[in-house]
């Protein structure tokens, strides 16, 4: 099932989640309907604030572009480890539609996280999958992506943002 994408500058955005229970009978389908939400957007990753629920449970699918894909769900990550090398590189997010900006980030991180049959699991991942990570982690804290650039460069995205959402609501 398509979810609707919560978009900015909804305070739905801004809450910390919380940590999905080993007897969330839920999750299963929660995070199917956010893996089909993401690969309709299309994007790359989508947390579960996204849809409105404020669990710790994210998806990334870094290879939509090859043919296969390779769903990740990752619940109740955490950073085990980051490399202290950041890169900087362009980033977007569903729900900040049409909008994009350079972030700086950990070049390498290791995850911890429970997949979707409650097993515990770590994975490595270095550039655009490193970068995949952290931001949908930063999303289970209600951080986004322009938290991280420079307040210049932020307040003129706010900008570009704030005219777009009133072009997307008068288009209905
Ligand atoms: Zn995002």
């Amino acid at each position: 099932m398509i979810l609707n994408i919560v978009k900015y500058p909804s305070s739905i955005l801004r809450q910390k989640c919380s940590p999905v229970q080993p007897d969330d009978q839920t999750i299963k389908k929660l995070v199917a309907d956010m893996g089909e939400t993401m690969y309709a957007a299309p994007g790359v990753g989508l947390a579960a604030p996204q849809v409105g629920i404020l669990k710790r449970g994210v998806v990334i699918d870094t290879e939509r572009n090859s043919r296969q894909k390779n769903l990740l769900v990752l619940i109740n990550p955490n950073i085990l480890f980051s490399e202290k090398e950041e890169v900087l590189a362009e980033e977007g997010c569903l729900s900040l539609p049409e909008v994009f900006g350079e972030v700086k980030r950990s070049r390498f991180v290791r995850v911890e996280f429970f997949d979707v049959n409650g097993q515990k699991s770590e994975l490595s991942g270095e550039d655009f999958l490193a970068r995949a990570f952290q931001h949908e982690i930063d999303h289970l804290n209600g951080i986004l992506f322009i938290d991280r650039m420079s307040k210049i460069k932020r307040d003129l995205i706010k900008m570009e943002l704030r005219k777009k959402m009133k072009q997307l609501a008068t288009k209905g």
